[in-house]
C-alpha cells in the first residue's frame, strides 16, 4: 500500500513507528509525522547497519527502548532488517524491570547537569553519587564498577556500549525529573537519612556534643540533630524543613503514580 508521498528513489528505506513516549527524541521535522502517519517515520537505510544503530540515528537512546519488532516479529537490536521493513519500538515500562545484578536498594550516579536532582534524591535517602566536575568516562566507570544507574540528559553518554545501565531523565525542572526517576525505578525511600551535600549517611547526634557548633537561636529552638558521617555537616529541622517535607511528600505521591506530571 502506498501513501500520497511515494518514494522518489529506490534507495533502501525503513518505516519506524515511534510511540508517543519516545517522540520527543526525534528531530523536530519528524515528530508530527510520527504522530500522524500510522506507517511511522521514513528512515533511510544503508542495508547493513544494525537496527539498534538505526534507532539511535533517529535520536532515540536504546536505554529507552524495551523492545523492537520488524514486520511484527520481535528482533534484537543487532538485527539487520530487509529494505522496506516496518519497524516498531516499545518504550521501557514504568517501573522498569531491572537486570538480575542490580543492587538492592538501587544506587545512582548523575551526570554533571543534574545537581538539583542529586540533592533531591539524597534528601529522600537514595544513594546518589554526583560530582559537578566528573568527566564522561569517570561516570561510566563508576556506574559499571559500583552498579549505579547512570542518569543523564546526554544521549551521547547513553550510547556508550560499555555502560551497565543508564536512563534518560525526562523534564527540565528538578521536580519533574524526580517524578520521572521515582516512577521509572521506584527506589525505596528513607527521607532525612542521607546528606544532601555529599551523599554520606546521617546519624543522630546528642545536642550536648555539638552545642558549641550551633548558632544561639538554633541551640535554643531545636533538640534533634543529625550529623553526616562523611563530611560532618549538622542537620536539624530548621526553617527550610517545612518546604523540604512538602517536597518529600510530593515526590512520594508522584512515586505512587497517581499524579504523574503532564
Ligand atoms: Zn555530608
Amino acid at each position: 500500500m502506498s501513501g500520497p508521498e511515494e518514494r522518489a528513489t529506490a534507495d533502501p528505506e525503513l518505516r519506524v513507528r515511534v510511540p508517543d513516549e519516545l517522540r520527543f527524541f526525534l528531530p523536530a521535522r519528524l515528530r508530527r509525522r510520527a504522530a500522524e502517519d500510522p506507517e511511522g517515520v521514513p528512515c533511510p537505510y544503508d542495508g547493513t547497519s544494525s537496527l539498534g544503530h538505526v534507532v539511535q540515528s533517529l535520536g532515540v537512546p536504546l536505554t529507552e527502548v524495551a523492545g523492537l519488532r520488524a514486520d511484527g516479529t520481535a528482533v534484537p537490536d543487532s538485527y539487520r532488517p530487509p529494505d522496506g521493513a516496518r519497524i516498531a519500538l516499545t518504550p521501557v515500562p514504568r517501573p522498569q524491570p531491572l537486570p538480575p545484578d542490580a543492587p538492592s536498594p538501587l544506587r545512582f550516579v548523575l551526570d554533571v547537569h543534574l545537581g538539583a536532582l542529586a540533592r533531591r534524591l539524597r534528601l529522600l535517602g537514595v544513594d546518589t553519587a554526583y560530582r559537578n566536575d566528573a568527566h564522561d568516562p569517570e561516570l561510566v566507570r563508576q556506574a559499571n564498577e559500583e552498579r549505579r544507574i547512570l542518569l543523564t540528559q546526554d544521549r551521547g553518554l547513553l550510547r556508550r556500549r560499555t555502560l551497565w545501565l543508564g536512563a534518560y531523565v525526562r523534564g527540565s525542572r528538578p521536580d519533574d525529573q524526580i517524578t520521572d526517576v521515582l516512577a521509572r525505578f521506584d527506589p525505596p525511600l528513607a527521607p532525612w537519612t542521607r546528606c544532601p551535600a555529599c551523599n554520606g549517611t546521617l546519624v543522630a547526634v546528642a545536642k550536648e556534643e555539638i552545642a558549641d557548633q550551633l548558632p544561639p537561636g538554633t541551640r535554643r529552638t531545636y533538640d534533634t540533630f543529625t550529623r553526616c558521617t562523611v563530611c560532618g555537616r549538622l542537620y536539624w529541622p530548621g526553617a527550610h524543613h517545612a518546604g523540604l517535607t512538602a517536597r518529600v511528600d510530593a515526590a512520594r505521591r508522584a512515586a505512587e503514580g497517581d499524579d504523574a506530571a503532564p
